[in-house]
C-alpha cells in the first residue's frame, strides 16, 4: 500500500528530560481548542506518564509513532511570548528545552503537587490564597494611661511613626510585645486588624518619601531619547554610559514611568539584589507597590504571588538578579540592565545563559527596548555601540556636580610598610586613613581575597596545604577556631599544626585576606569601628544589615571584596583604598584587564559622592599597566579604545565568538579521551569550513585540573562568526550521546569564566 502523507494537528512539548529537543505529540480533536503554547499537558513518555509544557502547536506530518496528548492540566500556563523566548534561548545555548523551561516556571507549591495524583515533573502551583497576618494601627486616643510604662510608650511611638505595623515586626523589635500590645488595644490606643502579609523583607519598611530631582541636562537628553524609542514600539538597544554618580538610576526611573504610561511592563536586572537595598528603596518610593522585587529570600508562596501578579499585569515592574529575565511581565516594553558589565549576569551552572545578551533578545521579541547601563561598559556592549547596533547615551558628569575623586598610585615596589608592619598597609594609606578618621569621614578598603590568609605553607619543605578533592590551595579562616577551607568545594578542616609531609611544625600563614585586614585595622585604629562585607559574613539579609550600619554612620571603615565596589551611594565615604590592584590582573583570562579596570573604576566611584571631595589610593606593583593607568585618570573611553585594539589583534571577543567545552569525570582517562574525541569532531567541521573560520584548541587540562575529585579537561572553539561557531558546537553536541556515561560535558556558549 502506498504510504499516506496526511497532516495533523501537532504539539511540540518540552519534557523534563535532559534532551535538547521538544517531543512531538498529536493533538486530539477534543483538545484542539484547549492546547496552546505555554500550557501544561499530560502525555506519555515510554511507559510513563508525565507533565510537559507546550512550546508550539502546528499543522504537520506526524512523526512515526507519535502519541496523542492525554489531557490539558488546569492551573497556570506560561505566557506564549515567554515560551517563544525560551525556545530561542535554548537553541542559542544548545541547552535542553526542558531545563530552560524550568528557569521560567513559577515555584512549586507542595500542596498543589500532592493534590495531583499523576507524577508532575512540571508542577505549577494553583492559586494560593494570600496569607493574612495581624497588624496594629495607632488610634487618635491620648495616651494618658501609660505614663511610667517605658516599653508601652516607646512601642506606641514606633507604631505612630509608621502609622501601622505588622505585629511580627514589633515582636522582633521589642521582644515579647504581645502583652503590651494587648494592653494598649484594651486602652483604645491601638487597633488590631488583618491584612495581606507584606510580600517580602524589602517591603517590611515603610515607603520612603520620594522627591524626584530635576533631571540634569544630560539626564534630560537621555530620557527624551528613551521616551521616544518606547513610544515608537520599534525594537532598539541603548548603552547608557554614565560615570559613577551620574544619576543613571533617575534615567531608569523616568524610562519606567514612561513605559507605565504606555501600559507596558518593565524588567530591571541588577547584579545582586541583596547588594542594592538602596536602589530598591528608590524604586518603591517612586512606584509604591507596583514593583515586584525577586530575590532568593522569598518563600515559594511569595514568589508565586509575585509571579501571578506580574503575569496578570497587576504589577508592572520586576526587579531582580539575572533570573528576573524570565519574569512573566505582561506586555513587556522595557528591559533595563544596570551594571551590564557585571560578570554575575552570566549563569555558571545548568543552563549557562548570559542575562545581558538575552535581555536584548527578550526586549526585541516583544517590540520593546533594552537599556544597558554602566560606568564601565563591557567590551561587548561598547562594540555593539560602535557597530551601530546600540545607541550610546552619555552622562559624562556627576549628577550633583561633585568632582570625580582624585586617584593616586602607591607604587608598592618602592614603598615600605606603614606603622602596622604589614607591607599591604603602606604608610601613605595608613596616614590617609588616620586623616579621614579624624574628620569623621568614612573609608572603604577593597581587597578581593576573603579569609584570613590565602595560603598555608610548611616553612621547612615549602609545601602548600591543598584541598584533598581539588587541585587548589586551602585558605586559612580564623573564625570558627581556625580552619582551612577550600573555596571550590565545601571541604573544611581544623588547620594543621604539623606538616603532613615532613612533620615540621613550622607552619606559616601567608598573604592577606579580608578577615586579617579587618583585624589589623582594628588593632591599628582601636577607636575606629570596622566592618567587613564579603561572602563569609554576608548573605542576603546580613548584607543589608552591614550596609544599613554603614549608611547610619555606625561604621568608620568598611573592608570587603568586590561587594563593596557595587553601586552603593554612601555620601560620607571620602577615602577608598585599593589594597592590591594587581590581584585581578593575575587571572589567566583574556578579560583580566577589563575586569581589573572595571573593579578599580567602580570602587573608586564610591568616594566623594557627598559634599566633601573623594580620594582614592591604589596600591600596586604594576603602575604602568594600562588597566590601572586609565582607571587612575577615569578614562573609560581611552581604556575601551586600547582594549578593543588588543582584542582585535588577538581576535578575541567581541571580535570573535567562543565556546568552551568542559569535560570532567572521576575517571581521568575517560575525561581525557572524551575531550580528545570532541576536539576531533570539531576539527572535522573546521576543516570543512576552511582555514581560519573555526579555530579548535585542545584538548587541554583545565586551569584547575581537579574539582571535587573530578578531573577536568577542555576544548575551546573560536570562530569569526556566530554561525561558524554554532556548526562546530552542534557537531560536538551531536556526539555527546556516544560518550561514556561517567563523563560529564557542558558546552558553554560565549563563556565568561574560563576556569
Ligand atoms: P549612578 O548609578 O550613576 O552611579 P546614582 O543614580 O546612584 O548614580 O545617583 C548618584 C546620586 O545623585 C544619588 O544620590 C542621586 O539621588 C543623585 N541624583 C541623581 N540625579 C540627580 C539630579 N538630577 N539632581 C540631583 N541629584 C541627583
Ligand atoms: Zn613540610
Ligand atoms: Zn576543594
Amino acid at each position: 500500500m502506498e504510504e499516506q502523507h496526511c497532516t495533523a494537528h501537532l504539539a511540540d512539548v518540552a519534557l523534563p528530560v535532559p534532551l535538547a529537543k521538544a517531543f512531538t505529540y498529536l493533538v486530539p480533536e477534543s483538545l484542539a481548542n484547549a492546547v496552546g503554547p505555554g500550557c501544561r499537558v499530560l502525555c506519555t513518555l515510554g511507559a510513563r506518564r508525565t507533565v510537559g509544557l507546550v512550546i508550539s502547536v502546528r499543522e504537520g506530518e506526524p512523526p512515526h509513532g507519535a502519541k496523542p496528548l492525554l489531557e490539558v492540566m488546569a492551573g497556570i500556563a506560561l505566557p506564549a511570548d515567554l515560551v517563544s523566548f525560551l525556545a530561542r534561548l535554548a537553541s542559542y545555548y544548545l541547552a535542553p528545552i526542558g531545563e530552560v523551561v524550568r528557569l521560567a516556571l513559577p515555584p512549586t507549591d507542595r500542596d498543589a503537587e500532592r493534590a495531583v495524583s499523576t507524577p508532575t515533573l512540571f508542577p505549577i502551583a494553583k492559586g494560593i490564597a494570600p496569607r493574612k497576618i495581624q497588624w496594629v494601627l495607632a488610634t487618635a486616643a491620648i495616651e494618658s494611661q501609660i505614663q511610667g510604662q517605658a516599653k508601652a510608650a516607646s512601642l506606641l511611638a514606633t507604631v505612630r511613626a509608621h502609622g501601622e505595623m505588622p505585629i511580627s515586626k514589633l515582636e522582633a523589635q521589642f521582644g515579647g510585645a504581645r502583652a503590651t500590645i494587648k494592653r494598649l488595644v484594651s486602652q483604645g490606643l491601638l487597633e488590631l486588624f488583618e491584612k495581606e502579609a507584606p510580600r517580602d523583607p524589602f517591603f517590611a519598611d515603610p515607603i520612603a518619601k520620594d522627591c524626584p530631582p530635576e533631571p540634569t541636562k544630560a539626564q534630560r537628553e537621555a530620557i527624551a531619547v528613551l521616551e521616544s524609542a518606547l513610544a515608537s514600539t520599534k525594537p532598539s538597544t541603548f548603552l547608557l554610559h554614565g560615570v559613577t554618580g551620574s544619576g543613571k538610576t533617575e534615567v531608569y526611573l523616568r524610562a519606567i514611568a514612561c513605559a507605565k504610561e504606555l501600559r507596558r511592563g518593565t524588567i530591571m536586572l541588577v547584579p545582586e539584589i541583596a547588594l542594592t537595598p538602596q536602589l530598591v528603596g528608590r524604586f518603591r518610593a517612586r512606584f509604591g507597590d507596583d514593583v515586584a522585587v525577586l530575590h532568593s529570600a522569598l518563600t515559594p508562596r511569595e514568589r508565586f504571588d509575585m509571579w501571578r501578579k506580574l503575569a496578570s499585569g497587576e504589577v508592572n515592574v520586576a526587579i531582580g538578579a539575572r533570573s528576573a529575565l524570565f519574569a512573566p511581565v505582561a506586555n513587556l516594553g522595557l528591559v533595563l540592565v544596570d551594571e551590564e558589565h557585571d560578570p554575575s549576569f552570566k549563569q555558571e551552572e545548568g543552563v549557562r545563559y548570559h542575562a545581558r545578551d538575552m535581555s536584548i533578545l527578550r526586549a526585541h521579541m516583544q517590540g520593546g527596548i533594552c537599556v544597558l547601563g554602566s560606568a564601565t561598559p563591557s567590551l561587548e556592549a561598547e562594540q555593539l555601540a560602535r557597530l551601530g547596533k546600540a545607541h550610546k547615551l552619555s552622562l559624562p558628569n556627576r549628577a550633583r556636580e561633585q568632582p570625580m575623586p582624585s586617584v593616586e598610585i602607591i607604587d608598592l615596589r618602592s614603598m615600605g610598610s606603614g606603622p602596622t608592619g604589614n607591607p599591604k598597609l603602606s604608610l601613605p594609606l595608613h596616614r590617609a586613613i588616620e586623616e579621614s578618621l579624624s574628620k569623621q569621614e568614612q573609608i572603604i578598603l577593597f581587597l578581593n581575597r576573603r579569609g584570613f590568609a590565602p595560603s598555608i605553607r610548611c616553612e621547612s619543605c615549602g609545601k602548600l596545604a591543598s584541598c584533598p578533592q581539588c587541585s587548589v590551595a586551602l585558605t586559612f579562616h580564623k573564625s570558627r577556631g581556625g580552619t582551612m577551607q577550600c573555596h571550590w568545594c565545601d571541604y573544611a578542616a581544623k588547620v594543621i599544626a604539623q606538616c603532613p609531609t615532613c612533620l615540621s611544625n613550622r607552619i606559616a600563614l601567608e598573604g592577606l585576606g579580608t578577615e586579617k585586614l579587618e583585624e589589623t585595622l582594628s588593632l591599628a585604629f582601636p577607636k575606629a569601628r570596622v566592618a567587613r562585607l564579603d561572602r563569609d559574613v554576608a548573605s542576603g539579609k546580613n548584607i543589608e544589615k552591614v550596609l544599613a550600619r554603614v549608611r547610619a554612620r555606625e561604621v568608620d571603615i568598611l573592608v570587603g571584596t568586590q561587594m563593596v565596589a557595587k553601586g552603593h551611594d554612601l555620601p560620607h565615604v571620602t577615602l577608598v583604598g585599593v589594597i592590591n590592584a594587581d590581584a585581578a590582573l593575575s587571572i589567566p583570562d583574556f578579560r583580566a584587564s577589563e575586569r581589573a579596570f572595571q573593579l578599580l573604576v567602580q570602587v573608586a566611584g564610591r568616594a566623594g559622592r557627598g559634599e566633601a571631595k573623594g580620594r582614592v589610593l591604589v596600591q600596586t606593583y604594576n603602575p604602568e599597566h594600562h588597566a590601572i593607568a586609565f582607571a587612575v585618570h577615569h578614562d573609560t573611553s581611552g581604556f575601551l579604545e586600547r582594549e578593543l585594539k588588543d582584542r582585535r589583534e588577538l581576535s578575541y571577543p567581541p571580535f570573535s565568538r567562543m565556546a568552551l567545552v568542559r569535560v570532567d569525570s572521576l575517571d581521568e582517562a575517560a575525561a581525557k579521551n572524551a575531550a580528545a574525541e570532541l576536539a576531533k569532531v570539531a576539527r572535522a567541521v573546521a576543516c570543512k569550513e576552511g582555514h581560519g573560520a573555526l579555530d579548535v584548541r585542545g584538548p587541554a587540562v583545565a586551569p584547575i585540573a581537579k574539582v571535587r575529585n573530578r578531573f577536568r579537561f577542555r576544548v575551546m572553539l573560536k570562530a569569526i562568526s556566530r554561525e561558524r561557531l554554532r556548526q562546530g558546537a552542534l557537531a560536538m553536541h551531536a556526539t555527546l550521546g556516544q560518550l561514556p556515561r561517567t563523563v560529564r560535558v557542558t558546552i558553554d556558549v560565549d563563556p565568561v569564566s574560563l576556569l
